[in-house]
C-alpha cells in the first residue's frame, strides 16, 4: 500500500527534554522536511544529495524570513527500508515544546503534509507488511510498560515467537480443515487419520494456555490498587511515605489531617502498585471529613487489598470495629503499627480470632517494612490466581480473539462427535482460524485496525 498523503508528528513527549522528534512519512516526507532546512554553511540540500540514513547538521528556518527556528540534525530513511515502509523524515531539534510545534506548524503548511492520527506511522508499517498486528500491539506496550518485567515478557511479541506460535496453530488447524474438506469430497478416503476431534484437541489445549496467562499476568500488565486504611492518626500517612520511601503525605499530629485520599504510584517484586492514603475512618458529623470517609469506602470497594492499620500499643478502640465493618468482604492485612512504642512485642489484647494475625510496624522508624511488603506480593499472589511467569503476555484484544477460536473449536468438537454433517463443522473451523488471523492480521479489516491504533499515541 502507498499513501498519497503524507503524515507529520511530534513523536517525542511533550515537556522539557535534550531533544526533541519530528516525523514525518510518505511522498514528501523528505522534499517537505527539506524545504525548512538548511545546511550548517546556509546552504539549502539538495534531494539528489542525500544519503539515506545519514544524519546532517544543520538548521530548520521560516521560508518566509529565513529566521532559524532551531539547531537541528535531518536524517531521511528511504522507501522500503524504513519504520512505515515509506519515505521517512526524521528533523531532530532541542526538546521544547514551542520549537517542536512550530516547526510542525511550518511543515503543516505544505499542502501535501498532514498532522497523523494516533498510531498512524505504525499503522502504515502494518499496511506495508513491516510488521504483524502482534508486532505492533508489543510496541505499544512497550511505550506503556511498568516494570522490566512486564517489558521481558513483551519481547516475545516483538521478536515474533507469539507471531509464530499463532501462525503454527492456524497451520495445524488449517491442516484439519483441508482434511475435512477433502473428506466431504471424497469420504471413502479417509485412510489412517486420527478423527477429526482428536486432531483439534492439542490446539484447543495450547489456544487455553494461552487464554489463562492473560489472567496469570493481569497484575504485571494492568498492576494493583492497594489502600490503606484505619481510624485517625493510625499512621497511614507515615506508611505510604514509608514505602514511597519519600514524604508525599502530610503526617502530623492532629487527627483528620487526610481528608481527601492521595495516590502514589510503586513497584514491588515487579509488580506496579498504586498506593492509596485515605481520610481516617470514623464517626463523624463534619461534612468534609464524611466526604473524605465516603471516597475511602469507594476506594476500599475498588482495592485488590487494603491494609488495616491500628496501634500497637492501644487496644482496638470502637472506631476501630467501624473500619472493620468497611473492609471486612475485602482481602485484607492487619497491620499494627507503631511497634516501637511496645518494645516490639504488641499490646493489643482484643483483636477477634477470626481476624488474621497482625504484622507489626513501624512507619516511622522503618521497622517491618520489609515484611510487610512480602505479605502484600503474598496476597497478590494469591489473589490473582497463581501469578505466573509466562512466555507471552497477551492484551485483552488478543484474548478475545483467543476465546473466540477456542469456542469454534470447542463448537466443532462436538458437532464431530455429534455426527453433525461435516459442512457445518468446517465452517466453525474457518471462523476459528479467521479469529486467529485477526491476532496477527494475517485476517484483518478495517475496524480491528481502528480498534487497535486508536490506542496509540499520536507521533508513533
Ligand atoms: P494518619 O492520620 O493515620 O495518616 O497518621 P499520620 O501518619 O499522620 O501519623 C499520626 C502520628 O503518628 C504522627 O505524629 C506520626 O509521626 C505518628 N506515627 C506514625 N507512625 C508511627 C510509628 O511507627 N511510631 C511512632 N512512634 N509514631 C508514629
Amino acid at each position: 500500500m502507498t499513501a498519497k498523503d503524507t503524515i507529520a508528528a511530534i513523536s517525542t513527549a511533550m515537556g522539557h527534554a535534550g531533544i526533541g522528534i519530528i516525523k514525518l512519512s510518505g511522498p514528501m516526507a523528505i522534499k517537505g522536511s527539506l524545504h525548512f532546512f538548511k545546511k550548517k554553511n546556509n546552504t539549502p540540500l539538495l534531494e539528489n544529495h542525500i544519503i539515506s540514513h545519514q544524519m546532517i547538521h544543520g538548521w530548520v528556518v521560516a521560508p518566509d524570513t529565513q529566521k532559524i527556528i532551531d539547531e537541528v540534525l535531518w536524517v531521511c530513511m528511504k522507501k522500503p527500508h524504513s519504520y512505515t515502509g515509506e519515505d521517512v523524515a526524521e528533523i531532530h531539534t532541542h526538546g521544547s515544546y514551542v520549537v517542536l510545534q512550530l516547526i510542525l506548524d511550518h511543515l503543516l503548511t505544505v499542502p501535501e503534509i498532514r498532522l497523523a492520527t494516533p498510531g498512524e506511522f505504525t499503522r502504515r508499517a502494518c499496511l506495508n507488511g513491516r510488521m504483524d498486528l502482534t508486532h505492533a500491539e508489543a510496541i505499544k506496550d512497550i511505550i506503556s510498560a511498568q516494570t522490566p518485567k512486564a517489558l521481558q515478557m513483551t519481547s516475545a511479541h516483538l521478536d515474533g515467537r507469539f507471531h509464530n506460535l499463532i501462525t503454527q496453530l492456524r497451520k495445524n488447524i488449517f491442516n484439519t480443515f483441508t482434511r475435512i474438506e477433502a473428506s466431504i469430497d471424497f469420504p471413502e478416503d479417509l485412510g489412517d487419520d486420527a478423527p477429526f476431534e482428536i486432531q483439534l484437541k492439542p490446539d484447543i489445549d495450547d489456544i487455553n494456555q494461552l487464554i489463562a496467562s492473560y489472567d496469570q499476568t493481569a497484575i504485571y500488565r494492568e498492576g494493583v490498587r492497594v489502600v490503606i486504611v484505619g481510624r485517625p492518626n493510625v499512621g497511614k500517612s507515615s506508611l505510604l511515605n514509608c514505602l514511597l520511601a519519600k514524604d508525599r503525605a502530610i503526617v502530623s499530629q492532629m487527627p483528620g489531617t487526610t481528608r481527601d485520599s492521595i495516590d502514589a504510584k510503586i513497584t514491588i517484586e515487579n509488580i506496579p502498585i498504586t498506593i492509596y492514603d485515605t481520610a481516617g475512618i470514623h464517626e463523624t458529623d463534619d461534612t468534609i471529613e464524611q466526604q473524605g470517609i465516603h471516597r475511602a469506602k469507594t476506594l476500599i470497594e475498588q482495592a485488590h487489598l487494603v491494609l488495616f492499620l491500628v496501634e500497637s500499643d492501644k487496644n482496638l478502640l470502637s472506631d476501630d470495629f467501624y473500619v472493620y465493618h468497611a473492609i471486612k468482604d475485602q482481602t485484607w492485612l492487619l497491620c499494627a503499627n507503631k511497634i516501637d512504642r511496645v518494645k516490639d512485642k504488641i499490646q493489643i489484647q482484643n483483636i477477634p480470632e477470626t481476624w488474621p494475625p497482625p504484622i507489626s510496624i513501624s512507619a516511622r522508624h522503618d521497622i517491618g517494612i520489609d515484611r510487610l511488603k512480602k505479605a502484600i506480593v503474598n496476597s497478590l499472589i494469591i489473589q490473582c490466581s497463581g501469578v505466573q511467569d509466562s512466555e507471552f503476555m497477551i492484551n485483552l484484544r488478543q484474548k478475545k480473539c483467543l476465546v473466540l477460536a477456542k469456542n469454534y473449536l470447542e463448537q466443532a468438537r462436538t458437532a464431530f462427535i455429534d455426527n453433525m454433517p461435516l459442512d457445518c463443522v468446517a465452517i466453525d473451523i474457518r471462523l476459528a482460524l479467521d479469529a486467529l488471523g485477526e491476532i496477527t492480521g494475517a485476517v484483518y479489516h478495517e475496524q480491528i485496525l481502528d480498534e487497535i491504533f486508536s490506542s496509540f499515541c499520536i507521533g508513533k
